[in-house]
């Protein structure tokens, strides 16, 4: 999350786009002035707290000579996480990292950098990092080299193994109440609060998420498609149900292939310095992020649905201050007076099944369809 232009001032710092974390970007910052930096920390805070924010805010301040001028190269290649000196390493085991995997990481913490005078290793779920892999990094991180500095992250303190913890500097970071998540959205966007808040809701209460939400007028178009198919579900036939499950897929291949523009711009910048395996590597890694973030895409299409399901709810129970989507009150409003609130509890209740459907690799198709007809027969 940008706060301000990084262009538009040469003061600007990598910390400023950490948002709602003051007292993280303050000791962060102050550790990069007094240049003492710890060589192993380890971040700690939920979901949407900015963490990976930080731990790129960090690495641009430690890897640009400008100390994070956001600009040049470095800048850039860190954000796209395809600077050769800064490493994201997320577990590729089913439960975990691998011991090749961090055996890889060891033998590759002993190399120089290759363009910067730090290498940086994020390792992104410190909490699956266990047992015989952690055991043998654990060397490692008690002595990184000069040259080396760890950043582990995790949702919680409790879940990372004692050995790791007592190793680490450990910088907490605060859940962001909603009312300030509003406010700095509003504020960042120039958005609305109402805005701000259906963000939110489809989003999962990520601000970071809700950011790139309110930015993307793609994203805000397929909410108002969503809706749109939703309320029309109840006048239609077993073709149109089927054509509305196909039009909210398509809605997301669009999506993605905006993320695939971005990931070509990345393999061109591994061709730079990544050798023929760490390309394969690279390949491999996003193939497996736009998968995430295909599934990202259609649960934020779900959270469309259950936000305007819910809502049908609330205004049913004589709670219309609770709305979200205030934009379409008249919508919600005409389903409410028709619709039991037994249907509409069973219609949410079809939602978290496509969910879950969906989490354990049904065809998401599939799960759409059988979900849309289940509502169908709710809302008619
Ligand atoms: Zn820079």
């Amino acid at each position: 999350m940008s706060q301000r232009n990084t262009h538009d001032t040469q003061s600007a710092s990598p910390f400023d786009s950490l948002v709602g974390q003051p007292l993280v970007t303050a000791f962060l910052k102050a550790a990069v002035a007094e240049q003492r930096v710890s060589q192993a920390y380890l971040f700690v805070g939920p979901v949407g707290s900015g963490k990976t924010e930080a731990a790129k805010a960090l690495a641009k301040a430690l890897l640009c000579v400008q100390e994070g001028c956001g600009s040049c190269d470095d800048c850039r290649r860190v954000a796209r996480q395809t600077h050769p000196d800064f490493h994201l390493i997320e577990p590729l085991g089913v439960d975990g990292y691998l011991a090749e995997q961090m055996r890889e990481l060891i033998h590759d913490a002993t190399l120089a950098p290759i363009r910067a005078k730090k290498k940086i290793y994020v390792i992104t779920r410190a909490d699956l990092l266990r047992g015989v892999p952690a055991n043998a990094f654990l060397k490692t991180l008690e002595e990184p080299g000069s040259s080396v500095a760890f950043i582990l992250m995790s949702r919680t303190r409790d879940s990372v193994m004692e050995t790791l913890l007592s190793r680490c500097q450990i910088v907490a970071f605060r859940r962001i109440p909603q009312k300030e998540a509003v406010d700095l959205l509003c504020s960042l966007t120039n958005s609305s609060e109402k805005e701000a808040r259906i963000a939110l809701a489809v989003t999962g209460d990520s601000p970071h998420r809700a950011y790139g939400y309110l930015r993307s007028s793609t994203r805000r178009n397929t909410r108002m498609m969503v809706i749109e198919k939703i309320e029309r579900l109840s006048d239609s036939d077993d073709l149109e149900v089927l054509t509305a499950a196909k039009e909210l897929l398509t809605a997301v291949k669009a999506l993605l292939d905006e993320a695939r523009i971005q990931q070509e711009q990345q393999l061109i910048d591994g061709r730079d310095y990544l050798s023929k395996t760490a390309m394969n590597a690279l390949e491999r890694r996003l193939k497996r992020e736009l998968s995430s973030r295909e599934r990202e895409l259609i649960y934020e299409e779900l959270a469309v649905v259950q936000s305007w399901l819910r809502d049908c709810l609330l205004l049913r129970a004589g709670q219309p201050d609770e709305l979200i989507n205030t934009d379409c009150s008249y919508l919600i409003s005409q389903t409410a007076s028709r619709v039991f609130e037994s249907n509409l509890v069973r219609a949410l209740k079809a939602v978290d099944r496509a969910k879950e459907q969906i989490h354990y690799n049904v065809s998401v198709q599939l799960a759409i369809e059988v979900m849309l007809f289940s509502i169908r027969e709710e809302l008619t």
